[in-house]
């Protein structure tokens, strides 16, 4: 039996949730065209969407939203997250944003100039976009195992230095104005990346003074991977691995939505001066006043105490455990998933779970669809409906190589029991899989299909 430890925080407000009727999920998913995205949260049991934006905040959060301090300027809520992030990050100078992306686009548009590259482990979807925004090049260099879905490499989200290397050789570093690293890799599977790899790319940066930035968004899951698995650090605790990690670092981006436990918030951290002054500017522009960045001074205290309850060991030991835990369940009984697990999601392998339907029959979406009807569980498709593409010049479809259905655990939502029950529909699902069948579309969007299209059964 797969083990886990028990959850190290006790309920104090309850959020009543609902699990409808076989029939009544079959009228709620044709009225939504068989698409996830469209079925209103209330009629979903477990919301396995995201784990963006959904943690359940700590007392002393809510509390900390009481402390709010809503003064236009330098509220004292402000000095909670900056001393966060200097004691935490080591920064010298941040501005909040509202998420993410927000401080994303105010990075790149003050660093990144028209025809510039930009490479990093991979890029998280809105980064690249946000790169591309301003004209440049956006380039992914993961190691090969990081794309093989079987590979038991423990650290699968790192960069290839050998290609950073050609890289920097082909484009010259004066059009490399920075690198990345996404932490956990968020597109590869939540795979970690080690000391060693942070080290060995800050390395080959410094010799051409190329700064790093790191994609900071769950750096604390991250940083368990390191304390579990690499040489050296089992005696360290998660705040000292983050101060050598970022002591590589020139800066970072993060969202708050993510490993900062709060339902919105984010910033952008740096140590330049220079890039601080023109980030400045441009926050003002899209954001708001360099000391709230589109946030309310409450948001800023959440954000603060998030941060610090992320690094708590006993917190990551039983979130990164939720993760293994569902995934052994649903190994233990051959169900076939991306291995081994990353520090957020649980990815079913839909085109080994249904190798009767063929990929032009969205199997992964098919999936995604059984899961809702079966059990009340919504999960998302990472697979042909985002990702296939019609060849320009031979009008033929381009299927993705992987075909993947995940199940994003938002942090401190769900108990070991919900698990258990979502383990037990896909277990079952499994054991009947060849009578799911494919799905075509019956509306088609031009872009971003995944969001706006609707399906049937074949
Ligand atoms: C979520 C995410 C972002 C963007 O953050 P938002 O708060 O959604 O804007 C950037 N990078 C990674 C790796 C992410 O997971």
């Amino acid at each position: 039996m797969p083990h886990m430890v028990p959850e190290p925080y006790r309920i104090k407000v309850v959020e009543p949730i609902h699990l409808t009727t076989f029939a009544e999920r079959e009228a709620i998913l044709a009225a939504a065209g068989y698409n996830i995205f469209f079925v209103r949260s209330k009629d979903v049991y477990i919301d396995l969407l995201t784990d963006s934006g959904t943690s359940a905040m700590s007392d002393s959060q809510w509390a900390g939203l009481m402390m709010g301090d809503e003064a236009y300027a330098f509220c004292r809520n402000y000095y909670s997250v900056k001393d966060a992030i200097s004691d935490i990050f080591g920064f010298r100078n941040f501005v909040p944003t509202h998420q993410g992306r927000a401080a994303e686009k105010v990075l790149f548009a003050t660093v990144v100039k028209s025809g510039d590259y930009v490479p990093s482990n991979t890029h998280f979807d809105t980064t690249r976009a946000n790169i591309e925004a301003v004209g440049g090049h956006a380039v992914d260099l993961l190691i090969a195992e990081g794309l093989d879905p079987t590979s038991h490499h423990p650290f699968k989200g790192n960069m290839d230095v050998e290609r950073l290397k050609d890289l920097v050789q082909d484009v010259g570093a004066s059009k490399i104005p920075l690198a990345m690293l996404t932490l956990t890799n968020n597109s590869g599977g939540g795979q970690p990346v080690s000391l060693a790899n942070i080290h060995a790319v800050k390395d080959v940066l410094s010799q051409h003074g190329i700064p790093l930035f790191i994609d900071a968004c769950r750096y604390a899951e991250n940083i368990y991977f390191i304390k579990q698995r690499e040489e050296g650090y089992t005696d360290k605790s998660p705040l000292e691995i983050a101060r050598e990690i970022f002591s590589h670092a020139d800066g970072c981006t993060m969202s708050g939505k993510k490993d900062a436990l709060v339902n919105i918030g984010g910033f952008l951290a740096m140590n330049d001066e220079g890039i601080y002054q023109r980030a400045c500017q441009l926050l003002i522009l899209w954001e708001g006043f360099v000391t709230y960045g589109g946030l309310a001074g409450r948001d800023l205290e959440a954000m603060a105490r998030g941060l610090w309850e992320a690094l708590d060991e006993r917190y990551l030991e039983h979130r990164v455990g939720q993760v293994k835990y569902l995934a052994d369940r649903l190994l233990e009984r051959g169900v076939p998933i991306v291995e081994p697990p990353g520090g957020h999601a649980v990815y079913l392998d839909a085109r080994r779970f249904l190798p009767h339907i063929p990929q032009a029959q969205l199997p992964g979406q098919s999936l995604v669809a059984s899961l809702y009807l079966k059990g009340g569980i919504r999960a998302v498709e990472i697979g042909s409906v985002m990702f296939a593409h019609k060849d320009e010049k031979t009008g033929e479809w381009q299927y993705p190589e992987l075909e993947l259905v995940r199940l994003a655990l938002p942090r401190r939502v769900y108990t070991q029991t919900h698990l258990d029950y979502v383990a037990d529909v896909i277990i079952e699902l499994y054991s009947k899989r060849e009578q799911l069948h494919g799905m075509r579309y019956t509306y088609e969007p031009p872009f971003l299909r995944h969001f706006t299209a609707r399906f049937e059964f074949v």
